[in-house]
């Protein structure tokens, strides 16, 4: 997948860069400082930052979002049994839960909020299961008080994959903070990025002590822990974090001005809708369009195209699909959806006359 922009075509996204000078500096300080790697100076001042700015505690900075929910699940224990998950997500979601020696168990989602479904939660409980793992989907929150009380009730643990979920705010606090743990990425194509990276918010500080652990090997010094694996992002990627948040601000105003000319443009319509939004404090990560059918969808991917514009069939497919599952479940919602969806191109530095000429082409198809 191309992660930018190339000559005069758009994609769906574009990573922000801030001004090389203010990277190069802190560059310098890494390079007096001799430490690349391991936790230094500059990791620890951002994990610091970060934390103010999500208003969170109990963060860890880690090398990118899929290790970040593998982490998750290690942290709460959870090295087989089956997960419920959501269908409707980048294929990472389902990944971990596979790679963690665990099976994935498919809840279909809402198709007005795009996330799981709580009443679909219940019944795929059993005794193997361990943990829900929802995913607040662009930025959306899920249902988190069913989610909660399903996982009360059952004694279940609630990973949020929230990938996407940078800087919304949910019942007057960040949504990070809802579940046992919830994950960030901080992907290129990401809102807000470190190149690559990743966030782990955990509830508990045992868990947050366990996962410090588990991400550096499993050792100190010489005393062997528990198994771990290697996440720690570099101290490069702690400096282009650090460059980067100072344009945080900037970057979701500028996102919330064109997301808000798509709106004007795209009012739902008889052929489409739009994602409905649960959250107080929208990030603007992502602009979701769901056509009637496949045939328009692909019929404005291709036209789309021709003007060298390339949205992103996002996410497709459902990943109950997933050819390597050992059984086919069925997600009627997710699978439909999947096909007719695509996410518009939404970035910094993005032209209004851009969303004008994607927003014509919609209305003409
Ligand atoms: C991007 C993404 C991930 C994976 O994050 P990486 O940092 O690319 O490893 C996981 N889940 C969702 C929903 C994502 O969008």
């Amino acid at each position: 997948m191309n992660d930018g922009f190339q000559g005069s075509s758009v994609f769906v996204t574009k990573p922000f860069l801030p001004p090389l000078e203010e990277y190069q500096e802190l560059v310098e300080g890494i390079w007096s400082s001799n430490q690349l790697t391991n936790g230094g100076a500059t990791t620890q001042k951002f994990e610091k930052q970060l934390c103010n700015y999500l208003e969170v505690s109990n963060f860890h900075f880690v090398a990118n979002g899929t290790i970040a929910l593998q982490l998750a699940l290690s942290g709460l224990g959870i090295n087989d049994g089956e997960v419920i998950t959501t269908p409707f997500s980048y294929v990472a979601t389902t990944s971990v839960i596979l790679w963690q020696k665990c099976e994935p168990v498919y809840a279909d989602i809402d198709p007005h909020t795009l996330c799981i479904n709580p009443d679909k939660i219940e019944s795929l409980i059993t005794k193997k299961t361990k943990a829900i793992m929802p995913v607040h989907v662009f930025g959306n929150a899920c249902d988190l008080n069913a989610i909660e009380d399903l996982a009360n009730h059952y004694n279940l643990k609630v990973i949020y994959d929230a990938a996407h979920a940078f800087a919304v705010t949910c019942q007057g606090k960040s949504l990070l903070e809802f579940g046992d743990v919830s994950t960030l990425s901080f992907h290129a194509t990401k809102l807000f990025h470190t190149a690559e990276g990743g966030g782990i918010v955990s509830k508990s500080r045992d868990v947050h002590d366990l996962i410090e652990l588990q991400k550096r090997f499993g050792h100190n010094g010489d005393t062997h822990h528990v198994l771990g694996i290697n996440a720690k992002p570099s101290e490069l990627h702690a400096a282009l974090g650090l460059t980067n948040l100072k344009y945080a601000n900037d970057i979701l105003e500028q996102r919330r001005q064109l997301y808000s000319k798509y709106d004007e443009l795209l009012a739902d319509d008889l052929y489409w809708y739009r994602q409905r939004l649960t959250i107080e404090k929208y990030n603007h990560a992502y602009y979701p369009i769901i056509f009637d059918t496949e045939e328009i969808t692909l019929l404005i991917l291709n036209k789309l195209s021709e003007l060298s514009i390339f949205p992103r069939r996002y996410f497709f497919p459902s990943l109950n699909e997933l050819p390597y599952l050992k059984d086919r479940q069925q997600c009627p919602n997710s699978e439909s959806i999947s096909r007719r969806i695509i996410c518009l191109p939404l970035y910094v530095g993005l032209s209004e006359d851009t969303i004008q000429l994607i927003s014509e082409v919609i209305h003409n198809v």
